[in-house]
This record gives structure tokens, C-alpha cells and sequence, in this order.
């Protein structure tokens, strides 16, 4: 129900950046991706898409997917079901304004779910994509050198890996995202969006 990581035949790696867009980091996200010729799906926060939709329509036309990732970043641990899906609901509304998609793409903030929740994303045909590799990019304690590390460590093929277009993971990002993908791409791994 839940998906955590893709067929390991290929190199490929999902890169998903989460809590965007923002003002700070996005634009920047957006060209070192194109430096690398490399694709991404968009975990975007609601109230962000409808803040920035200059920057939302940016990651559309680079050719990313943007997808639902609540319109508060609601925490479905403290929500009841009708609040959240009416979160949810919303940002998808705002999001199909740029990008027409067969498939919907939901990540829970925080990774939080309910089996109820879960039941009635699926009923309204959301895919629930969570990851196997985290950067730990907005964590305090972590530091960039320990967040590559962890990422060149852990990232396979099929890989769904987390990052952050966020202020918080902000400076972990600048160093990090430029090393993961100059890695990876030496490896010959391609970097997609999740379709
Ligand atoms: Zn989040």
C-alpha cells in the first residue's frame, strides 16, 4: 500500500524534495538538478504552491513532477480524517492547475499516517510514496559530511530518496545535493521523477 523504494534493475534514483517551494533554495534546487540533467518529484506544501506560483510553474516547465504533500504539512497523528483529506484535496486542486497528471502522488508530513487515513487516500486514488533514504538535511544534529555520507551509503538502485527545498535544510542542501549528483551521475545512475 505504502511505497518504499523501485525495481533495483535499473540505475536509477527517485530524488523527492520536500516542504517547497521556497523563495530560498528552489530556484537553486532546480538548476543544479539541470546541471545534471537530473528529474525530481516535488513533495509541495499547499499554502507554498499558492505563495510561489512563479516557482511552482518553474519546477513544471524544467519537466519535474510536483506532487501533494498537505496544505499545512498537517500532521495526520493530530487531525481527524475529514480535515486531512480536505487538505489534501485542496493542494491537489491547486496543484492540477499546473500540472495535469493520470496518477496522484501523496506524501504524509513528518511520514505520519493512520490506517484510516490510508484507507481514504486510497479510495480517492492517491499513491502513498514514502522512501528507504532520508539526507537527514533538516536535521540540527546532523552534519553535511554525515548526511553524504549516509546518502552514498544507502542510495541503490530504485532508490526513493528525501531531501528539502526548505529553509531549514537549506545549508545541507548546498553542499550536499552537488556531490550526491556528481556521484551518482559518474556511476551512471539516471535521476527521474516518480510517474
Ligand atoms: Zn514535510
Amino acid at each position: 500500500m505504502l511505497r518504499w523504494s523501485f525495481s533495483s534493475s535499473e540505475k536509477i534514483i527517485y530524488l523527492t524534495f520536500d516542504d517547497g517551494p521556497t523563495s530560498e533554495i528552489t530556484e537553486w534546487t532546480l538548476q543544479i538538478l539541470g546541471k545534471y540533467h537530473a528529474k525530481a518529484t516535488f513533495f509541495c506544501i499547499g499554502k507554498n504552491v499558492e505563495k510561489y506560483p512563479n516557482i511552482t510553474e518553474q519546477i513544471v516547465t524544467a519537466g519535474h513532477r510536483i506532487a501533494n504533500h498537505c496544505f499545512n504539512h498537517d500532521n495526520a497523528w493530530k487531525s481527524d480524517a475529514e480535515t486531512y483529506l480536505n487538505s489534501v484535496e485542496k493542494t491537489q486542486y491547486l496543484l492540477e492547475c499546473f500540472q495535469k497528471n493520470n496518477t496522484k502522488l501523496f506524501r504524509p508530513p513528518y511520514g505520519k499516517l493512520t490506517y484510516k487515513k490510508v484507507k481514504k487516500l486510497r479510495q480517492n486514488n492517491y499513491q502513498i510514496i514514502m522512501w528507504d533514504v532520508l539526507s537527514n538535511d533538516v536535521q540540527k544534529k546532523v552534519s553535511p559530511k554525515k548526511s553524504l555520507q549516509t546518502l552514498l551509503k544507502k542510495t541503490k538502485n530504485g532508490s526513493i530518496v528525501v531531501f528539502h527545498d526548505s529553509i531549514k535544510g537549506s545549508a545541507t542542501l548546498k553542499e550536499v545535493l552537488p556531490e550526491f549528483l556528481k556521484y551518482f551521475s559518474e556511476l551512471g545512475y539516471e535521476f527521474r521523477g516518480i510517474e
